[in-house]
């Protein structure tokens, strides 16, 4: 006789206001439980090439070199780097925070002669100081930064980055992976040379996939190299043998086998994205923003970003005096359900992050949120 004697796995429910992943509309949920199909069939390149067009939109450009790298947006990162740096290159990375310090640490992988600005953590990068930066290093070609950095709050901003760069003949790698769908990104109107995003943040979709675009120029760079892209798996010039390179003479052909379901789910995120718009979801980030935030501040938490460079889609606050992070955390956690983020790296125990990406942007999970804290938090402080 046959016994099941192990138990499926059912997580429990939460409320997902941390960094990332953020909590998924049911249809995206429903979306992953489609039948699964061959990653060559007909219809799923038809998907796929319905995913582009959306991503484009997403985007805000018209790049044919678009798609999602099968890997989580870390993965992204490191395919703009391996595609667009040679070994010797000088690239400037501007650092204000996580996310800035590990651009740092694949261009070096990359064999890059890496040239740092470090900016003080919760201010954003200064377009003054990137233009100081490149001044000092004309040989420079890759100018590197985080749109939205996810371990401050701290929103920068990337059309004046960009500006200057293209000025400086530096091509741009920009990580939206928490901008994207929550504050506005125009890769086309910034001229934006390569930008990775992440499925889980504000697209509100499962973990796991990181859409990538690049520019004409950026093409041109990759097609253009020296010496052959020293991953195979993210090399560019393969993949988009199967993503398509919009030509007329584009067959697909294998490369890797694509998260079939995984890109279910990104499509119908993307299918919600696109009927809500760009516009209404920022809005809509911005207006639960302003409620949380005003509520924080009635609890007496303090933001650890100025407001002209807020995130409203990553609240960081301090953690009061006398206040346990940890145990904080874990009774949101127990008796809510909720899930808020600690700080990173340096700021370990001295901020919380509270997300309000995708979904998890709503009036119902910001109430939560307000009379979780309310109740846990010792009244006076
Ligand atoms: C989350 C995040 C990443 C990394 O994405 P993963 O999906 O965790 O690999 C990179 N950059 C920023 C700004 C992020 O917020």
């Amino acid at each position: 006789m046959y016994h099941n004697q192990f138990s499926s796995f059912m997580p429990p429910q939460r409320v997902l206001m941390g960094a990332g992943p953020a909590n998924i509309y049911p249809s995206v949920a429903l979306a992953m439980a489609k039948p699964t199909i061959g990653h060559l069939d007909p219809s799923f390149i038809e998907m796929m090439d319905q995913v582009k067009s959306h991503l484009q939109y997403a985007f805000q450009t018209e790049n044919k070199m678009t798609g999602a790298i099968s890997a989580p947006g870390s993965a992204g990162m490191e395919a703009c780097f391996v595609n667009l740096v040679e070994p010797g290159d000088t690239v400037i990375v501007c650092i204000n925070g996580v996310f800035g310090g590990r651009m740092k640490e694949i261009a070096e992988r990359c064999g890059a002669k890496v040239v740092t600005y470090e900016e003080q953590l919760g201010k954003p990068i200064d377009p003054e100081k990137l233009e100081q930066t490149l001044a000092l290093h004309p040989d420079a070609s890759v100018v590197a930064f985080v749109h939205a950095e996810t371990s401050t709050g701290v929103l920068s901003d990337a059309q004046a980055l960009c500006e200057i760069s293209r000025k400086n003949n530096c091509l741009t790698i920009v990580d939206a992976v928490t901008s994207v769908a929550g504050s506005p990104v125009r890769v086309d109107e910034w001229g934006i040379d390569a930008v990775y995003t992440g499925s889980q943040k504000c697209l509100s979709c499962v973990p796991g996939l990181s859409p990538v675009t690049f520019s004409p120029k950026a093409v041109a760079k990759i097609m253009d190299r020296k010496q052959q892209i020293r991953s195979w798996f993210l090399d560019q010039s393969l993949l988009m043998g199967y993503w398509g390179d919009g030509s007329n003479n584009d067959k697909r052909s294998y490369h890797h086998t694509a998260p079939v379901n995984s890109l279910y789910a990104l499509h119908e995120a993307l299918v919600l994205l696109r009927n809500e718009t760009l516009e209404t979801s920022w809005l809509r980030h911005n207006q639960n923003h302003e409620v949380l935030r005003d509520g924080l501040e009635t609890l007496g938490l303090r933001y650890f970003v100025d407001p002209e460079c807020r995130l409203p889609q990553l609240n960081s606050v301090y953690i009061p005096d006398g206040v346990d992070d940890v145990e904080v955390r874990a009774k949101l956690l127990t008796d809510y359900g909720l899930e808020i983020g600690g700080g990173l790296g340096a700021l370990a125990g001295k901020i919380w992050r509270i997300g309000l990406m995708g979904a998890a942007a709503n009036p119902s999970n910001v109430a939560l949120c307000l009379k979780a804290l309310a109740d846990v938090l010792p009244t006076k402080h």
